[in-house]
């Protein structure tokens, strides 16, 4: 019952990774992209192996079948006792993770008006693996459910109820697998399980998580990833009467889908949604650069103050995902002139290159800082096994 395999299906990519979940070793990940364009392709490493192989992948199952021929042919052999899939939005529905079933498959379908870019791909990694492997139990973990602990004053979008009701519309959350993730990291760290922490998942996509005591409380994604910080497309918190002006000035539910998905964020503001671009241009004096950083720095920040009030007190702040990870100079704008709030960063710890979880605050600092990288497939992976265990 130790070896698990992790799938994360995108609409044209699928991620892999097989686990021995007894030391929770890595034996083989790999990557398939462009699947539905005319040539795919896989990349597979699994100790000294690494190999990239291009093949036609029109769909999902005709990537779960390179998959088995990859391993088949390079190793290590494939007989995962469970399968764990990312799963994006789980709706009000599912709170936990769950073994699937038809009438789950048929669930996590029905909640693809709530996620039409997230969820059909999910589904169709799940289907392509309950084909692939139909006597092995498949575990759904939801982008969403670690959020379910959020409180109604968190989770309730002041609008009218029943409207509210009748199509689902609340806070749900996403990055809940990082969040939970980084979070007991921290938390045992700190060596506090009960600690207070706000997480910071910084990374094409961003979210805010308060968390008190394993549990989050409020977090900054809403209905959709599309609400709270500034991301590398997205743009975050917006006015909803942005949305009504620009309807009215002739924009349509698609161009609108189109601006706050790909066209917002540190891509609207200044062309390129890579942070490393931002930060390279600002430091050229380029002033749109410096100005959506500005922006990008402000939005974290007022989530930071608003969770401290929301937590009653913070016993740690943590730094996670390809920014929040990487980026030194974004995690002192941040945090630069916190120092009233306990809030401080070692300019050389802040710096030095460093790949675990580390703490970047001074000795003796009333507020530990700390960099956690995240790892949502052993996270899902971990869920799997306890579910099927
Ligand atoms: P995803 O949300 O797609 O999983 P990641 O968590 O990998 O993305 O984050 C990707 C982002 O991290 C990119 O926008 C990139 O700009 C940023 N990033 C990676 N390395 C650095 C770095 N050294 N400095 C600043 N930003 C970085």
């Amino acid at each position: 019952m130790s070896v698990v395999l992790v799938l994360n299906s995108g609409s044209s990519s699928l991620k892999y990774r097989l686990l021995d979940m007894v030391d929770e070793r890595v034996l083989a990940h790999g990557l398939i992209e462009r699947i539905g364009a005319g040539q795919g392709s896989i990349r597979h490493r699994a100790g000294h192996v690494d190999v990239t192989v291009a093949a036609p992948v029109p769909d999902h199952a005709a990537a779960l079948a390179l998959v088995t021929a990859t391993f088949a042919e390079h190793g290590p052999e494939l007989t995962p006792a469970v399968v764990g899939h990312r799963v994006v939005h789980g709706g009000s529905r599912f709170r936990a993770p769950v073994v699937v079933d038809d009438d789950v498959e048929a669930a996590i379908d029905g909640l693809s008006s709530l996620a039409p870019l997230h969820n059909p791909p999910g589904l169709l990694g799940i289907r392509a693996a309950r084909g692939a492997f139909p006597d092995v139990a498949q575990v759904a973990v939801f982008d969403t459910a670690f959020h379910a602990t959020m409180p109604a004053a968190a989770s309730t979008y002041a609008i009218d109820a029943d409207v509210a009701a009748r199509f689902g519309v609340r806070r749900y959350g996403f990055h809940g697998s990082s969040h939970e993730y980084v979070s007991q990291v921290a938390a045992r760290l700190l060596g506090r399980p009960e600690a207070k922490l706000v997480v910071l998942h910084l990374g094409n996509g961003a979210s805010a998580c308060a968390v008190a005591a394993g549990r989050s409380i409020a977090t900054s994604m809403g209905l959709t990833p599309l609400e709270g910080l500034v991301m590398g497309t997205r743009g975050g918190d917006l006015d909803p009467g942005a949305l009504l002006h620009l309807m009215r000035n002739g924009m349509d539910a698609d161009d609108l889908d189109a601006l706050l998905n790909r066209r917002s964020g540190l891509a609207g503001l200044t062309g390129s949604g890579d942070l490393r671009d931002v930060l390279a241009a600002a430091g050229d004096g380029d002033e749109r650069a410096e100005a959506a950083l500005g922006v990008y720095v402000h939005r974290v920040r007022g989530y930071v103050g608003a969770y401290l009030a929301h937590l009653g007190g913070l016993d740690g702040l943590v730094f996670t995902a390809g920014v929040g990870e990487n980026s030194p100079e974004v995690r002192a704008r941040v945090l630069a002139g916190l120092g009233h709030l306990g809030l401080a960063l070692d300019p050389a710890r802040n710096t030095a290159a460093g790949q675990g979880p580390r703490v970047i605050s001074p000795d003796g600092a009333a507020v530990p800082v700390l960099v956690v990288p995240t790892d949502e497939e052993l996270q899902i992976a971990r869920h799997a096994v306890t579910l099927a265990g």
